[in-house]
């Protein structure tokens, strides 16, 4: 301890405090309630891929440190997912880099392309870790917000020009984006890139849910536009795509100078990580298009039976064409503030939630949502939809 008036924490993070998720994830145990709060599913990936990691483990494979820039059959696996699936090449030994979960490419692609006072564009509502990850690399974030219309949250493109200054450095966008579940069409992705090029930024783009589209959404990655190849860095993770949210596997595909920039920090961060998990992600990458397919139409009928309970519940539902979680508008059950809802619904309806505004920095236009994940067990979706029925 200091005895100085100067606080503890240094005042770049001070405004931060403790993530939402620890309160309300707290709240779900005291209270008994069933939590819908934070986003991981409540069963295990793929048994043969859980296997592969048991073998890489008793094999004595990544039980050291791994390479730095992860293990080349990872590298070659994540270089030919984006081929197959997007028509993007990437030389897996300059283009590719495997990090700690999306988590840590995030906070080593800012920590390394950003100088301090640059302005970093963000759409708002946004992933918790990017207000922290921006204020940790000296940037200033602009957030950009994305506007309810028609059941969906959408990003105003005129907004989103007028955001840009002479010290916008990046724009870090995240499609299908988390929390609202809006998936960026392809004319919004098209006006995104001719900004980019326009303006010469460059983008960071979190596509870490990138197999869970619903019905006619489409993933479009920034990369595959006209003049975005060179200037973006994609980020995904094998948490969100196989259900393994626990290993951190993360990676950044990118041009081979953002992929150097990108692992100079990440070097000093973890350096390597999940050196056994980078084996069985490696063989998670070749599974079949089945595999995809039937995750995305199990998550399909879970967001259907959860969204329809809601509406039941007399929230007003919008429409989540990605991800696992659904953005609910409470104000039709007589509240306008989701903080105060959400500290009290363990208590009335024995359920956990996340209010959205922890999401905004303009948290009076956050105020009225709430989110609730859904990649559950139907039967515990189905109990929290049967006690939501009692608001
Ligand atoms: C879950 C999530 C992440 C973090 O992914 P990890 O691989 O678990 O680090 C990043 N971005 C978004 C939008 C997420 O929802």
């Amino acid at each position: 301890m200091t005895s100085s008036a100067r606080p503890i924490l240094n005042r770049r993070l001070a405004e931060f405090g403790t993530t939402i998720f620890a309160e309300m994830s707290a709240l779900a145990l005291s209270t008994g309630s069933i939590n819908l709060g934070q986003g991981f599913p409540d069963t295990d990936g793929p048994e043969e891929i859980r296997e592969a990691a048991v073998r890489a483990l008793r094999d004595g494979r990544g039980n050291q440190y791994p390479p730095g820039p992860g293990i080349p059959e990872l590298r070659t696996a994540i270089a030919a997912h984006q081929e197959r699936r997007y028509g993007l090449t990437h030389d897996p030994d300059t283009e590719v880099l495997v990090t700690a979960g999306a988590t840590e490419a995030i906070a080593a692609a800012l920590l390394a392309l950003l100088e301090p006072g640059d302005e970093v564009i963000a759409l708002e509502p946004y992933y918790d870790s990017y207000a922290a990850c921006i204020a940790m690399a000296g940037g200033t974030r602009v957030p950009v917000t994305l506007r309810p219309s028609e059941r969906s949250f959408r990003l105003d493109l005129d907004e989103l020009r007028d955001a840009v200054t002479d010290r916008t450095r990046l724009l870090l966008i995240n499609t299908p984006h988390n929390p609202t579940g809006t998936v960026l069409t392809r004319e919004e992705l098209t006006a995104i890139a001719e900004l980019a090029v326009e303006r010469d930024l460059l983008v960071v783009t979190d596509e870490v849910y990138e197999h869970l589209v619903f019905d006619e959404a489409e993933h479009i990655p920034l990369a595959t536009f006209p003049g975005m190849r060179e200037r973006t860095v994609t980020i995904g993770s094998a948490g969100k795509s196989f259900s393994f949210t626990g290993w951190k596997v993360g990676w950044v595909t990118a041009a081979p100078a953002l992929v150097a920039a990108v692992r100079s920090a990440k070097q000093f961060l973890t350096y390597v990580a999940s050196g056994p998990f980078q084996y069985a992600v490696a063989e998670a990458l070749t599974l079949p298009g089945t595999y995809f397919t039937a995750f995305r139409e199990d998550m399909r009928a879970k967001r259907d039976l959860l969204s329809a309970g809601l509406a039941q519940a007399g929230f007003e539902v919008f429409r989540t064409a990605g991800t696992y979680f659904i953005t609910t508008d409470i104000r039709p059950l007589g509240e306008s503030d989701g903080f105060a809802f959400c500290r009290t619904l363990p208590e009335r309806a024995g359920v956990v939630a996340i209010p959205n505004a922890v999401f905004y920095d303009h948290r009076e236009a956050g105020a009225p949502f709430v989110r609730f994940a859904f990649c559950k067990q139907t039967e515990v979706l189905e109990e929290a939809v049967k006690r939501l029925r009692s608001l």
